[in-house]
């Protein structure tokens, strides 16, 4: 019974955490709702061992019926590669890493990952072989050692620990009176911006994933604990597969890969210096940024340039 009541409680607190933010209760329900609909196919296997190779095969998706959001997404990455995702508010950004992390199934084309379509696979299996860094990070009314670990259940303190350490965030813990049983959240101690990104840090790394999918926060942080955090998911990230949603030139420029999503489709791809010589829009944009630093945000002001 108890092992029924733990998580019961824990949903009950992510629901409170979530409804202080209308917009995140929405995707709540919307994802209660309508992860049914992709469920494990009969026969579905376990990922095959790989090392997060991501391919998606001419992708068309719609939210609705009759309403295209991404057309004709055709992109390879290589084992370890990072690629960013920039474009305007709305292009597509967000559904395509929803697509791979398979929230939803594309109408057209394939999403493949270390050469298996991705619907023939177990969710649990393909969801453990990624980890989501989010733009906002929940925390539950526990302990932070609990909160980190909640990244992968059954995780032992020594690798709670060593996740901690590597989003560094070990000595800020065992600063406190309570160390790693301290306790976080409404009732608990509060955490800055900064810290509650790097508990989503320890969680991604606990997870010890093939693929990262990173939410670029485009906010929330001042602009030196946002170094500081970027500083650290770059090298968490290195040598994982890396799929990011990118708000900042920073993360940008260091890509392998860079897709320039406009209205649901790729409108550009290739690195940040083959895409200036382009002169297209990843030009205007960058140099949009370049010209009012201080803004952080690639995808500003895009909807007005007509
Ligand atoms: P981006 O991340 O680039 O800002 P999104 O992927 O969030 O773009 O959105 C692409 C399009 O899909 C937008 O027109 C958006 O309004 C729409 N959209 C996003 N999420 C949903 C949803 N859950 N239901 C219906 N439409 C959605």
């Amino acid at each position: 019974m108890l092992q029924l009541i733990r998580p019961m409680e824990r949903l009950g607190q992510l629901y409170r955490a979530l409804k202080q933010s209308f917009a995140d209760l929405e995707q709540l329900l919307q994802l209660l709702e309508e992860t049914p609909e992709v469920g494990d196919r009969p026969g579905a296997v376990e990922l095959p061992p790989g090392r997060g190779a991501i391919a998606f095969e001419h992708v068309g998706f719609g939210y609705g019926k009759g309403r295209g959001t991404l057309e004709e997404i055709d992109f390879a990455v290589p084992p370890g590669a990072k690629v960013a995702l920039v474009g305007p508010t709305g292009a597509g950004k967000s559904t395509v890493a929803r697509l791979l992390f398979r929230f939803y199934d594309p109408q057209a084309g394939r999403i493949v990952v270390d050469g298996r379509d991705i619907r023939d696979v177990t969710q649990a299996s393909l969801r453990a072989a990624i980890a989501v860094v989010p733009q906002d990070t929940v925390l539950f009314n526990d302990t932070i050692g609990y909160n980190i670990g909640f990244g992968r259940p059954g995780a032992g303190q020594a690798e709670i620990e060593a996740a901690a350490r590597a989003a560094e965030l070990h000595d800020f813990i065992a600063a406190l009176p309570d160390g790693y049983a301290t306790l976080v959240g409404e009732r608990g101690l509060k955490l800055s911006g900064g810290e509650k990104q790097r508990v989503a840090i320890a969680r991604a790394v606990l997870k010890n994933p093939r693929i990262f999918i990173l939410d670029e926060a485009t906010s929330a942080l001042d602009s030196a604990t946002e170094k500081a955090v970027q500083e650290n998911l770059a090298r968490v990230c290195r040598g994982t597969t890396t799929l990011v949603i990118a708000h900042r030139l920073s993360t940008v420029v260091d890509a392998d890969i860079i897709l320039v999503l406009e209205g649901g489709r790729i409108v550009e791809q290739g690195d940040h210096a083959t895409l200036l010589r382009r002169g297209g829009l990843y030009a205007t944009l960058w140099r949009r940024q370049a010209e009012t630093p201080g803004t952080g945000e690639v995808d500003e002001g895009v909807e007005t340039n007509e």
